[in-house]
This record gives structure tokens, C-alpha cells and sequence, in this order.
């Protein structure tokens, strides 16, 4: 919660009036003599450790404290700006936010990277080890939870006053080792040492109701209302954190929610005697906001995960609520002027219920009236096409925990239904497809329903992934509203993923077109002039160089496996599917493999295969995917008649952080889901304007890629969308391929017979047998396709000349897949929220 929904305690000019003297000084100070003070300052009035017994975690600790210091005003300045102008502002909500390391992120969007490093240098202590104490806050499963940070960042970075609403999980994604290569998972305590960039509101909590039933009642007007009798109530504690814009005043906010039990309700119980029950009470209520649920795990039955989205969703709603009729004294009527809410994915989409409830319970307005607001105030972002990951929830259990929420969102389904049969008089199949409420299997609420229903804008990720929106998953939506859909194509910041993570190519940038790349990323087209210039591409190739010692450095001290920075880095980081395919790359290592072993003297151009991404603890086929490419790693790294060309390499822990040392050192970006599948990815972006190459397939924002980098600078392959449908609706028999493909049946038999096992067979049979027999997502049609594209990159890649013009080619036309162009967009198209420079 932003500081507006507690009493105003100061007018702006109070909160910028805070100026020097020896406290603001050392509060505020940008120069590196007043860094280094404020970070002494920290270690003796924060910190309290004497000088002897100090750490570089202390010193990041202080250092950040002081960071922290230099946000607070603008910060403060932002959201009382904002209130006084009565701007328009946006609700990011979405139930993840990944939003890595802060420290450094903060100094570069400050502009005190340098001071930093003086003023600790001045301390006897070196910056880069003091970021690496950081750990990483990981609240997303992936490049959904990625992307919400990476909006948040150019939210501020284009002074758009915004609040990103989550949920303060306290453990965050598990962190993975690979123990006798499979993945073994750690719950990832990361509160444990402290936080030092959010700020508790004790005192700023909302009340969040669950469970129970609902009583009609007369109200003293006579009229009849709905009342929900919970059966248990607790609360919401906000904690907030700056979030700096690049270069600009606008310090925007983070508010993520902590269940707490409610101490009224739990003494109620002390009263009666019942110590115990209310100490269970409060265990049982802070359990809401505990853990993330990693994804692409069976959701049904989750009732836990229902209760966490209902539970920030409240909160935020109850929020934006005080703030526009406490603090800014605005009538409700004016919502949709003041507020756009946006929903990332179907997570938060219970929004669209709950603001109903509480415009129609609480604030008495009339349903016409609430509909009305409801609808202009969301939109609704769709992530996925995979039918298995689009989210519902079983009647009965929905009914249980949220009563009054299904009244509502019955009389949403019958207003709207009417509406379908008046446009499609007799159409009843078409009725029950687009019900929020499903009839198959048992009976369930569509959340995605619901989200598109109540929102006034609906937008895909990718050009692609829009297209296939309207004529897939959400067709007889189309068909109904045209007008509401839309494409926003996915962008990533360049502040973190370019200048933070790849100083050595954020400088050559820098020296050679300027410093404005860093917020107008289309000028990265200047560096096409420098092409033909051999010395640019020699520093091109020194700075790609740099990167991949660094990442070799980190990838022997994780794994111990050595890797020469003079070969190809072929890399796939993401998160472990059976649709993302990194068993298709795996086929194409074997395929390596078994030619070297049975032509002794081939030579193949020499590569890394680097991995690096993590498996829902209960998803077998992923987990055993693992498996599979640390098997294979293990006999080839080992193998002298294939190491000399051939390393595997397996990074554990995929995240954030490490991310900043991989998409930096790689050469080729492997990209290959089954086309019409992955909605746009992300990852794809920072390795494109990291300057490596792309081989993919026509999938999600791939398209886009090739279409920009232009296709003779992109390795494309395998079946497009309409293709894979089609092998589908024919009748899908992988073993035809296997059939008609002597290497690809030698390579699946080697895995078969145990080769990579130690002769065990039955450890990786599950793989075998599903490709075989089942394939889902299409890898043995495209096996093909793939290892001949491959065979053009190994030539390619010997041409070192030809190889750095396209990677130089793939960052200048990288500029479009910046997430400021993406939030461009979203502000113009959608939200209406324009610029709001801050005064300080
Ligand atoms: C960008 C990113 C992702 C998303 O990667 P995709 O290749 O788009 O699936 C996942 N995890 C982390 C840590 C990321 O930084």
C-alpha cells in the first residue's frame, strides 16, 4: 500500500523540503564522499557490528540501506505528486513479481555506480563482491514473473505513475541442485537474512474475508442487499519497495501482501479459554502468503492457491479504493479516469468478481453502475494457449471459499449469456462454450472467461500469440467484441539486461553510438554502419569473449566442468517442458555423439551445449528431461573421443541472478518450442540484444525476431503453427519418423539401451517410450528439420567474420523488444496513463 492510504502527514513541499545539513547530507547525498559516510553511518546505527567483526553482507547490507536513503524522497515525492495532480495511475497485478538482485539495479538507475564504488572502495571493500552477497528474491516461476518486473522498471522509467500489486511469498521459487543429475529441490528461505529494500506498514492492513455463507438482509432504505458471514477472517500487511526510474525522479511502488491473523478475532478465542486455538488460528492465516506454487503442476484442488489470489486481490482492490475516495476524496463514478488495473494472466482474475462485491456490498452502488466501472477499469493480458495451463476452478470448491463471489459471478454469467443469445439468436452450443461456467467434467468457473468478460481490453504477447487468441481459445470472444482484442508484443528492460548484466558491451555501445541506447533502444539500429568494419568486430568479438571466460569461471565453480570461451556457447535457459523441447536439443547432441563415435576421424565445429532452467517438482516427464541431459553430459565430457569438440553442461539454479552471466556469453540462442505454443517468450529477447543468434522455430515472438534481425541472420527450422495442426488432426504417429530416420532410430537406441546410464535402460525408458508412442509436442517430426539447421550453424559459425555480422545485426535490430516500447504501447493503447514528470 502506498503511503496515501494513511493520513497525510505532509504536503509535498515538506517531503522535498528535506535538504542538507550533516542528516540530509547523509540521507540523500549523490556524491561518493557522502556515499561513503552514509554507508559508515549504516554499519554503526543499522548494522550495529564493531569494525571487527564486519562482513562484505554487512557492507551490502549498510550500502543498500543508503541506497534505499536515495530512493526515499523521490520516491515519497512521486506518489504525493500523483495524488495532487490527480493523475491517471496503473495497477500491475500479478501474482508473481521476479524481480532480481536490487543493488545494482538501483545504483544504475540512480547514477551512482561510480560513487558506489569509490565510496566502498574508500572502506577498504570492492563493489563487485558486495553485489554478489545479494541474493535473489524469487517470487516468479519465470519469464511471467520476469516480465512484471521488467514493466515495473519502465513504468518508472517513462514517469508513469504506477503500483505493482502482489504477494510477499515467504519462500519463494525452490532452489535446485542437481544431485547425481537429477533435480533435488530446497525451500529458498530468502527472508531469512533480511530485506533490506522493503518497508513494513504494520499499521496499513486490509481485512480479507473466506468461507462461509451469504444472508439476504433489508437494509434502512428498504432495500434488499446480499451479506457475506464469513467463516474465517484475517489480514493483509503491506510491504513496500522502491522501484527507481532510469535517470528520472519517478520512484514508483512495489506493494506486495503478508498474511497476518487478525489479533481481535484471535483473542476472541484467548477470551473463551482457547489459547491453543487461537495461536492454530494465526498459523493457520499466515500460512496464506508462505509459499509460491511453482507452475506447470496439476492446479485442481488447490484451494490454497485460490485463497492466495483472492487474498492480494482484495487487498489491492480495498486499497486503490481507499486511496481514490479516502485520500483523494474522488467520487467512485470517476474510477476508470483515475485507476487501470491490469491483470497479468488469469492469476488475479478474481478482480473482476471481487471490485463487483465491493463497489455493490460495500460501497451500494447500483449493478449497472459497478458493471460499467468494472469493465473500463481492467484489462486483461492472456499467457497461454496450452489448454491444460488455462486455469479453472472446481465449483464445489469455489462455492465453499468464496459464496458470495459465485452469486456474483452467476449473475454476471446470466446478464452476459443473454447478451450472446441476443447476437446469436439459437446458437446454444456457442452459449455453453463461452459460460464462466464449465459443464465438462465436472462443473468449474473459467477464469479466463471471467478475466476477458470483464475487461475492456484483451491483449496476447506476441503477434502471433494474438492472432491464435482470436481464432483458438478465445474465438467466440472475438467473434463477440472485435474491438476489445489487441497484441502487446513482450519487451525486456535494457537497463537490467543489457547495461547491468554486460558492462563490456554497455561500454563499446556507449563509445560507439552513445549513451541514449539506455532508454531509446531503437538506436541500437546505429551500430549497423559498423558491420563492415573489422576492428568493431574484432571489439564485438573481444567483449563476447570476456563474457563467456566469466560465465566459463562461474560455470566451473557451480559444476566444475571446465568450458574454453573459444568455442561456440549453444545455450537453452528456461524453465524445464516438454513444449519448450530441450529434449530436441538433447537429440541433437546425441546425433554429435554417435557420428563421432562411429566416424573417429570427423571433427565437428567445437561447442558448449549449456542448459539451465527448472522443473515443477511434480512434473515427471520434466524432471526426468533433467536427467536425461546430465546423463548425456556426464558420458561426454568424460569421453576423450568427444570432449575435444563436445562439453554439456548443466547450470543448476537458474535464476535471475546467473541469468546476468548467461544471456551476456552466448553465441547461439536456442528458441526451439513447438510452434503455436510458447505465447511469446522473453528469454528469446535478452539474448537477441545480447548479441546472440538465434535458431528457433515460427513460435511466440520468435516471428517478430526473425522479422527484425531479417531471416539470413536467423537459423529457422521445423513445422510452423498451422503445420503442427494439421500432423495433429492427421493422426500423429512419431514412429514414422523413427521409421523413415536411420540416425534418429540409432540416436533414440542409444538412450534406450543405456548408454548414458550405465547400461541401467529403465532410468531414461520414460523419455524413449514417450516420444515413441506419444510425443506431444511434435520433437521427433521436427528432429529433422533441426539437426540439418544445425549443420548450417556449425558452418556458419566457422566464418568468425560473417558470424560477428549477425550477431552484431541481431542487437542493432533488437530495439523493438525493449519492455519501454511494450509499456509505450500498453499506456497508449489500453490505459490511457501518460507521463507525469516529478518535480524535485
Ligand atoms: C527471462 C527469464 C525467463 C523466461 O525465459 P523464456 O526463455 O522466455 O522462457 C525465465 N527465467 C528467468 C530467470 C528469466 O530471466
Amino acid at each position: 500500500m502506498t503511503d496515501l492510504a494513511n493520513p497525510p502527514t505532509s504536503t509535498s513541499a515538506e517531503v522535498s523540503g528535506v535538504t542538507a545539513g550533516p542528516t540530509g547530507q547523509s540521507r540523500s547525498g549523490m556524491t561518493a564522499d557522502a556515499l561513503r559516510a552514509a554507508v559508515s553511518d549504516h554499519l554503526l546505527y543499522s548494522i550495529a557490528r564493531p569494525p571487527a567483526v564486519l562482513t562484505p553482507e554487512h557492507y551490502y547490507r549498510a550500502l543498500s540501506l543508503a541506497v534505499r536513503d536515495r530512493m526515499q524522497k523521490r520516491w515519497m515525492a512521486t506518489t504525493q505528486d500523483w495524488l495532487d495532480r490527480s493523475a491517471k495511475v496503473t495497477c500491475y497485478l500479478s501474482a508473481e513479481f521476479l524481480m532480481g538482485p536490487q543493488l545494482g539495479n538501483n545504483l544504475l538507475n540512480l547514477g551512482i555506480e561510480d560513487e558506489a564504488r569509490t565510496a566502498l572502495a574508500g572502506l577498504g571493500q570492492d563493489l563487485d563482491v558486495i553485489l554478489d552477497c545479494e541474493g535473489e528474491p524469487g517470487l516468479g516461476n519465470g519469464g511471467l514473473g520476469r516480465l512484471a518486473a521488467c514493466y515495473l522498471d519502465s513504468l518508472a522509467t517513462l514517469e508513469r505513475p504506477s503500483i505493482g500489486y502482489g504477494i510477499r511469498y515467504e519462500f519463494g521459487i525452490f532452489s535446485q541442485e542437481i544431485v547425481d543429475g537429477w533435480q533435488v529441490e530446497k525451500t529458498d528461505n530468502w527472508l531469512v537474512r533480511g530485506n533490506p529494500w522493503e518497508i513494513d506498514k504494520p499499521d496499513a492492513s486490509y481485512l480479507v474475508s473466506w468461507g462461509g455463507h451469504t444472508e439476504a438482509y433489508e437494509d434502512v432504505t428498504g432495500r434488499l442487499r446480499v451479506r457475506w458471514v464469513p467463516q474465517r477472517v484475517f489480514q493483509g500487511v503491506s510491504y513496500d519497495t522502491p522501484v527507481q526510474g532510469y535517470g528520472v525522479n519517478t520512484c514508483n511502488t512495489l506493494t506486495l501482501w503478508s498474511a497476518r491473523a487478525v489479533e481481535s478475532f484471535a483473542l476472541e478465542a484467548f477470551n473463551t479459554g482457547d489459547f491453543y486455538r487461537a495461536v492454530d488460528e494465526e498459523v493457520v492465516s499466515e500460512t496464506v502468503s508462505k509459499v509460491l506454487y511453482p507452475n506447470d503442476e496439476p492446479e485442481a484442488g488447490k484451494r490454497l492457491r485460490l485463497l492466495q489470489q483472492y487474498f492480494f486481490v482484495t487487498c489491492s482492490l480495498q486499497d486503490v479504493l481507499n486511496i481514490h475516495t479516502q485520500r483523494a476524496g474522488l467520487p467512485l463514478s470517476a474510477l476508470p479516469d483515475k485507476w487501470a488495473i491490469q491483470l497479468n494472466d488469469t492469476h488475479p482474475s478474481i478482480a473482476v468478481a471481487e471490485l463487483m462485491r465491493l463497489l455493490i456490498d460495500d460501497h451500494q452502488l447500483p449493478w449497472e453502475q459497478a458493471w460499467n466501472l468494472t469493465v473500463r477499469t481492467f484489462g486483461y493480458t492472456n499467457h497461454t494457449l496450452l489448454p491444460e495451463a488455462l486455469e479453472t476452478w472446481p465449483l464445489a470448491m469455489f462455492s465453499e471459499a468464496l459464496p458470495r463471489h459465485l452469486e456474483l459471478i452467476y449473475e454476471i454469467n446470466d446478464r452476459f449469456l443473454e447478451e450472446v443469445r441476443a447476437r446469436f439468436p439459437g446458437d446454444e452450443e456457442r452459449v455453453a462454450r463461452m459460460s464462466l461456467i464449465g459443464e465438462d467434467g465436472g462443473r468449474s468457473v473459467r477464469m479466463a472467461h471471467l478475466a476477458t468478460v470483464g475487461s475492456h481490453a484483451v491483449n496476447g504477447v506476441a503477434a502471433l500469440h494474438s492472432e491464435l487468441l482470436k481464432s483458438s481459445v478465445l474465438k467466440d470472444f472475438y467473434e463477440m467484441w472485435p474491438q476489445r482484442f489487441g497484441n502487446v508484443t513482450n519487451g525486456v528492460t535494457p537497463r537490467r539486461f543489457l547495461a547491468l548484466s554486460n558492462p563490456g558491451l554497455r561500454g563499446l555501445l556507449d563509445q560507439t553510438i552513445g549513451t541514449g541506447w539506455l532508454t531509446d533502444l531503437e538506436r541500437l539500429h546505429g551500430l549497423e554502419s559498423f558491420v563492415d568494419d573489422p576492428a568493431f568486430r574484432q571489439r564485438w568479438r573481444d567483449v563476447k569473449r570476456v563474457n563467456k571466460s566469466r560465465l566459463a569461471e562461474f560455470i566451473h565453480s557451480a559444476t566444475g566442468i571446465e568450458c574454453s570461451p573459444a568455442w561456440m556457447f549453444d545455450v537453452q535457459v528456461k524453465r524445464i517442458h516438454e513444449y519448450k523441447r530441450q529434449h530436441l536439443m538433447a537429440l541433437h547432441i546425441i546425433t554429435l555423439y554417435h557420428r563421432l563415435k562411429t566416424s573417429p576421424g570427423l571433427t565437428v565445429p567445437p561447442r558448449v551445449f549449456l542448459f539451465g532452467g527448472k522443473a515443477a517438482p511434480g512434473y515427471f516427464v520434466a524432471k526426468r528431461i533433467i536427467k536425461l541431459i546430465t546423463a548425456v553430459g556426464e558420458t561426454i565430457n568424460a569421453d576423450p573421443d568427444v570432449n575435444r569438440c563436445l562439453k554439456v553442461v548443466f547450470l543448476p539454479n537458474f535464476n535471475v541472478k546467473n541469468a546476468h552471466l548467461v544471456y551476456p556469453a552466448a553465441d547461439l540462442s536456442e528458441q526451439i518450442s513447438t510452434a503455436g505454443k510458447e505465447a511469446s517468450g522473453t528469454g528469446n529477447m535478452k539474448f537477441m540484444i545480447n548479441g546472440a543468434v538465434t535458431i528457433g522455430t515460427l513460435d511466440g515472438a520468435n516471428v517478430e525476431i526473425r522479422r527484425e534481425a531479417g531471416a539470413e541472420n536467423f537459423f529457422l527450422f521445423g513445422l510452423t503453427e498451422g503445420e503442427v495442426e494439421r500432423v495433429k488432426a492427421d493422426g500423429y504417429r512419431p514412429l514414422n519418423h523413427v521409421e523413415s530416420d536411420a540416425e534418429l532410430a540409432a540416436v533414440l537406441e542409444l538412450i534406450a539401451r543405456g548408454e548414458f546410464t550405465g547400461g541401467d535402460p529403465e532410468v531414461l525408458r520414460p523419455i524413449v517410450d514417450n516420444l515413441i508412442h506419444h510425443d506431444p509436442f511434435l520433437a521427433l517430426a521436427d528432429y529433422r528439420s533441426y539437426v540439418d539447421c544445425q549443420e548450417q550453424v556449425s558452418r556458419a559459425w566457422l566464418d568468425s567474420d560473417a558470424w560477428s555480422r549477425m550477431s552484431i545485426l541481431n542487437t542493432a535490430r533488437s530495439g523493438m523488444f525493449s519492455s519501454d516500447r511494450a509499456i509505450a504501447e500498453y499506456c497508449d493503447d489500453i490505459w490511457g496513463v501518460g507521463p507525469m514528470p516529478v518535480a524535485f
